[in-house]
């Protein structure tokens, strides 16, 4: 496949301006509020089916190649309290012992799945939520010695946790560094403290600053910050003054996510609507505003909502052209099998995708049965890869050679011709550039890449099932 890069970062002057935003902007129509997927995956989760299951799933890993390392997940679902922007699966408990079952079923699961796979290396681990950061010391301890049962750690490139900063104590940082956790993700959405409070978060700049020192005196050097925009009470101005401090605090990686606005299906996102959520145009600005203060400060952009030092692995794994995509974002990271573990964990491998029960209870009945946990999957056609493959390059390099990833995958380029016709108003309207054929997003507005992949996507044009708004 031809090598395509995007450019890389460089350290100007700091400027703090909001940015103004013309408006409409030419093309927008085509893209901007529109539903569109974050192509996590191809075909997004929503397209799974419960024909796929847990034989299915069994038989894909038993086909995986012995001697290849595995990417892991594991899902720990519990947090203290609700975020009312949440979007994730999650259970709120205050009691820690709560989560003891829930630990012994993922102990079992993955008794299950290295049964299925032998002690497999593993080249990254990464804990997601709900809070990871919940668990108590031991339970912490705990869930590690289960891993290392079951799987071979010993060449790990990473180890990744999700935190939330108010949970971390200077106790906790050093049993994280203890376990092996390498990189963490602090969410810190906004700094300003009336958004915080409207979305049920509050955690002043001051305490995470002192997670952050935390953390780095433990030895856990490697930090990113997560922000999110389009969230009730902010403005293009808090915006700017979250990623300044942002970018005091230095953290490795930067993430800067829109709101996903999905009430039908997170019905206690319903509050912030009556609290104001800002229009299009104000997202656009603010993302623009943050995004430039990111790059101005020196970091590189990855993908669509990304920023990462030029001195990082992404960063650099990017600028070689070894980009990819998983369920977690933008990763260095090239392991063909991804194992989820936990409930609504979605697992990968080169035949399909597999995802866990979403409640507990179902979740722990199958794994005390000893059965695979799994509710739903898909699996691949060969054409499902080619557009899995376009749209990957697309939504890492906002590019791709249509020609080479044809040719790849034993397809004919004509196969495209009906998503090249549709991609006939993007070019017109400045969005999209094509040489031969050779796509690239023409306009600065990155998010709207994920319209034009939907171009290639069959499964989610002409359905809005479960999309987000892009901007
Ligand atoms: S901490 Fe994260 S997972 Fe938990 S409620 Fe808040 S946003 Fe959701």
């Amino acid at each position: 496949m031809k090598k395509l890069t995007t450019g890389n970062g460089c350290r100007p002057a700091l400027s703090l301006h909001v940015m103004e935003t013309p408006f409409p902007e030419r093309g927008s129509e085509l893209w901007l509020g529109k539903p569109a997927p974050r192509y996590t995956s191809y075909p997004p989760a929503p397209f799974f089916t419960s024909d796929v299951g847990a034989n299915a799933y069994a038989n894909a890993l038993r086909q995986t190649a012995p001697d290849a390392p595995v990417s892991l997940y594991v899902h720990i679902p519990f947090c203290n309290s609700l975020c009312l922007y949440c979007g994730c699966n999650t259970i709120i408990t205050n009691r820690a012992e709560r989560i003891n079952p829930y630990l012994s079923a993922l102990a079992q699961e993955m008794a299950h799945v290295g049964g299925l796979l032998g002690t497999r290396r593993v080249s990254h681990l990464h804990f997601g939520g709900g809070t990871p950061n919940a668990l108590t010391d031991n339970q912490m301890r705990t869930i590690f010695e289960g891993i290392r049962t079951h799987f071979d750690l010993s060449s790990v490139g990473e180890i990744a946790m999700e935190l939330d900063p108010r949970h971390v104590t200077p106790e906790q940082a050093r049993t994280l560094v203890a376990c092996g956790v390498s990189r963490v993700s602090l969410g810190a959405q906004d700094f300003n403290l009336e958004v915080q409070r409207t979305i049920n978060r509050v955690q002043p700049y001051e305490l995470v600053a002192q997670v952050c020192d935390w953390l780095r005196e433990a030895g856990l050097t490697r930090i990113n910050l997560d922000l999110m925009y389009g969230l009730p009470k902010q403005t293009p101005e808090t915006i700017a003054d979250t990623a300044r401090r942002v970018s005091a605090l230095a953290p490795d990686r930067v993430a800067l996510f829109s709101y996903a606005h999905v009430p039908s299906l997170k019905k206690h996102q319903k509050a912030l609507e009556a609290q104001g959520l800002p229009d299009l145009t104000t997202r656009l600005a603010m993302e623009q505003t943050a995004r430039q203060i990111l790059t101005e400060s020196g970091y590189a952009e990855i993908g669509i909502d990304h920023f990462a030092k030029p001195s990082d692995p992404l960063a650099k794994a990017w600028k070689n052209g070894q980009w990819h995509r998983n369920f977690q974002g933008y990763t260095e990271d090239s392991a063909e099998t991804l194992i989820g573990l936990g409930v609504s964990a979605i697992s990968q491998t080169p035949d399909g995708y597999f995802q866990g029960e979403h409640e507990t209870g179902p979740y722990l009945e199958a794994v005390t049965a000893n059965r695979l946990p799994i509710r739903r999957g898909y699996l691949l056609t060969a054409e499902d890869r080619l557009r899995r493959a376009i749209i990957e390059a697309l939504m890492c390099v906002l590019a791709c050679d249509l020609d080479a990833l044809c040719a790849a995958h034993g397809f004919d380029v004509e196969t495209l011709a009906e998503d090249l016709a549709r991609l006939r108003p993007y070019e017109e309207a400045g969005l999209v550039t094509r040489e031969g054929f050779v796509i690239r997003l023409a306009t600065e507005r990155r998010m709207a890449v994920r319209a034009v992949c939907k171009e290639f996507d069959p499964h989610s044009r002409g359905s809005n099932l479960l999309s987000s708004r892009t901007a």
